[in-house]
């Protein structure tokens, strides 16, 4: 893309803005008349297990965050696990391939339960500044990584950091991919438009609203502290589901293993899932059943 360095944004001609606007678009909705089974909404629950690759991938070396990390695999995946098991809610995790590495059983434990494992990164990297052929490099070593150790091959993806580079698209397209989660120009599911041609790979929006990390995360020698007690985010998630389940759309949420997996935290999924089921005709699936479902039976 001819980047006019020289000029300021105010003056852009329209045919540059308009092409950076139109590189990646929303294409078609996918939005099914019903969800599986009748149901009136779908529910994606998400767990992204970061552990340790939050602090590797700045190139941070601070034991104590690593250990934070190792909290993750220790105890946040296997509460969430327990909890999701005795409800019987099937969810997806992305983790990162050196995660995947750092700790396969419990990769292979997420498939077993019948949880789906989608592609998040190499080491966590901020894939947006990465020049093509380094992340095209990472992404597809990072879904082979994740065949090899679970036995299935992923076909979602979240990207680390929620964004794209200019290539992320067409990295995915080439990868095959059936979906990405990472971007937000919708509540229901779309075709991702590349340079405004269909590209076959759907989106499931995430939101920054629906992730637990913008509440909860905290930086010991910077200013980021946790700023929302977790009665008020599960008061926010509840008004999520509560508003999916109106339109007959989808409740999907973000959480990590070291972020929602704590005593004083993991009632929040808890309570998001007895409220959903109370309903009654909510439809819990992984984020690939939802978009399986979704294109096949779009209006
Ligand atoms: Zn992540």
């Amino acid at each position: 893309m001819t980047e006019p360095t020289t000029l300021q944004p105010w003056q852009w001609p329209d045919d540059h803005w308009r092409k950076l606007v139109d590189h990646v678009r929303a294409g078609r909705a996918y939005r099914p008349k019903q969800w599986k089974g009748g149901a009136r909404c779908a529910v994606a629950l998400s767990f992204d297990s970061d552990h340790e690759t939050n602090e590797l991938r700045d190139g941070g070396k601070s034991i104590g965050r690593l250990s934070w990390g190792q909290y993750g695999n220790r105890v946040g995946v296997p509460r969430i696990l327990k909890l999701l098991d005795r409800y019987g809610v099937h969810a997806t995790f992305y983790v990162p391939a050196v995660a995947a590495l750092l700790y396969p059983d419990e990769q292979r434990r997420v498939v077993a339960e019948g949880h789906e494992i989608g592609i998040h990164g190499w080491i966590h990297e901020l894939n947006s500044v990465l020049p093509y052929a380094a992340e095209r490099d990472l992404l597809l070593r990072a879904g082979d990584t994740l065949e090899k150790i679970t036995g299935t091959r992923p076909v979602g993806i979240r990207t680390p950091s929620w964004d794209f580079s200019p290539n992320t698209l067409a990295i995915e397209q080439e990868m095959g991919l059936l979906y990405d989660s990472s971007l937000m120009a919708d509540e229901d599911c779309y075709e991702l438009l590349l340079d405004g041609a269909a590209t076959g790979v759907v989106e499931l929006p995430v939101e920054w609203v629906r992730d637990d990390a913008v509440y909860f995360m905290m930086h010991r020698f910077q200013s980021l502290r946790p700023h929302t007690p977790p009665r008020e985010v599960l008061d926010i998630f509840r008004r999520e589901l509560d508003m999916a389940y109106e339109e007959g759309g989808i409740c999907q949420l973000t959480m990590h293993p070291h972020i929602i997996g704590y005593r004083s935290r993991i009632f929040i999924v808890e309570e998001i899932i007895r409220h959903a089921k109370a309903k009654g005709d909510v439809w819990f699936a992984t984020h690939r059943e939802v978009v399986e479902w979704a294109k096949a039976n779009a209006e």
